[in-house]
């Protein structure tokens, strides 16, 4: 690679040696800082958001790895790696920093990377370096035995956060009291639950149970439709955008899709409305993907004309509108490599994915839309520290920080997975 990653940028500009602006730099300091703080995101794109109470928190990490330089962590993480061999596999996150990336054995989204530990029958532990809700699929998926770790249990996800089981459970509750639970005469069920898989594992539970499903950002629409041909109307969450966007693109009027506001009666919404609705959408959101605005695609237009504009569909409605093409992390990975020409591309995700696509494509123009560097705060607590620290202890024979979904759980959240896999297109 040949542009500095984005921990090395926040790290010049903490030191005001680079250009440009970081949303806190406070994130140059180690993770580590803030796991001992009272619980919040932390610095990035999610620290204002308020965190739920009873948020894992991450224990103390040895004094020896937060001291630790860089290459003395990358060397104590290549050595424990080897030792371990094929009884562990190391999966990183597309939005991870690249610091902790160069040691994974796998890099994808989080279904992807899910997958990818399935390959590993042999492994004893699978280390995720995500956050909370890829590694609990992780759990899902993989065989009992095989332990799946997080290296920092702070990192969690501010947007799966903002559906909790309770809430939902509350919503179905009032949705079942207008709407019954019998089918109507083409045998459709009155309300169908998608989950987005940025949720818990509780509420991709809580589908399967319901006859619901899970849906990526790759096949969003192949599950809306598949929930389509089964229910009236489709309850999803947590991500109000990635509803609305898909179910807009599909034909459904913004107007059929009113938004459930989790504390108020109804959801804040008439009863009139929600039978008139096609699509009852969850107010959550994820914290990156709202600092994407329709003046950024503007201004790249300006500055860059002939740009491609591409967006993932966890941005707001009007900035999906705005720009060439939405689609999933894989979807702009594709994209980019597969430009035959040089090619400007303004893209609106993660920063560390961006900033690696302009790195590993320097036959292309590749920027991220929001000028501000601003990473996910949950995924930026995985640090090499942690990662060492977890890799060690499993050399020692210790597994610490292992992820577990009890078994009833696992087994309705598995309920609703294979019931994406099945509405997948051959
Ligand atoms: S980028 Fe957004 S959805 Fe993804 S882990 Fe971070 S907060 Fe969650």
């Amino acid at each position: 690679m040949n542009k500095a990653s984005v921990s090395e940028r926040i790290a010049l500009i903490a030191r005001d040696s680079a250009e440009g602006a970081a949303c806190a730099p406070e994130l140059n300091a180690g993770p580590w800082e803030f796991d001992a703080q009272p619980p919040a995101y932390g610095p990035g794109a999610s620290m204002g958001d308020v965190i739920p109470v009873g948020t894992p928190r991450q224990g103390a990490l040895p004094n020896e790895y937060k001291t630790a330089g860089n290459d003395e962590l990358h060397e104590r993480i290549r050595a424990a790696k080897a030792t371990l061999g094929e009884r562990v596999v190391i999966l990183g996150h597309f939005y991870q920093r690249d610091e902790v990336v160069q040691h994974a054995d796998y890099l994808g989204d989080s279904f992807q990377l899910a997958n990818a530990a399935k390959k590993h029958a042999e492994a004893e532990a699978i280390v995720f370096c995500g956050v909370h809700f890829m590694a609990e699929t992780a759990d899902i998926l993989s065989a009992p035995e095989q332990a799946v770790i997080l290296p920092n249990l702070a990192a969690g996800c501010s947007m799966a956060d903002m559906a909790d089981s309770d809430s939902v459970e509350a919503c179905w509750e009032q949705l079942t009291a207008i709407f019954g639970t019998e089918p109507d005469a083409e045998g459709r069920a009155p309300v169908i639950p998608v989950t987005y898989m940025n949720s818990s594992a509780a509420l991709k539970a809580f589908c399967g149970r319901n006859g619901g499903i899970v849906c990526t950002s790759s096949n969003a629409a192949v599950v809306l439709e598949w929930a389509f041909e089964r229910g009236q109307r489709v309850l999803f969450f947590p991500d109000q955008h990635l509803g609305r966007n898909t179910a807009k693109a599909m034909g459904v009027p913004v107007e059929n899709m009113p938004l459930w506001m989790g504390r108020k009666p109804l959801g804040g919404n008439t009863e009139a409305a929600l039978r008139d609705a096609r699509v009852i959408l969850w107010n959550g959101f994820c914290s990156v993907h709202k600092r994407f605005t329709v003046d950024q695609i503007d201004k790249a237009r300006v500055d860059h004309p002939g740009v491609r504009v591409i967006v993932h569909p966890e941005c707001p409605m009007p900035v999906v509108d705005a720009a060439d093409e939405s689609g999933s992390t894989d979807y702009i990975r594709r994209a980019v490599e597969g430009a035959a020409t040089p090619t400007t591309f303004a893209i609106g995700t993660e920063i560390n994915m961006v900033q690696r696509l302009a790195a590993d494509h320097p036959e292309h123009t590749i920027f991220c839309l929001d000028p501000v560097v601003c990473p996910c705060s949950t995924m930026y607590r995985i640090h090499p520290g942690y990662l060492a620290w977890v890799l060690e202890r499993l050399v020692a024979g210790e597994v610490v920080n292992r992820i577990t979904v009890d078994d009833d759980t696992a087994q309705f959240a598995r309920v609703a997975l294979e019931r994406m896999l099945a509405a997948k297109p051959a």
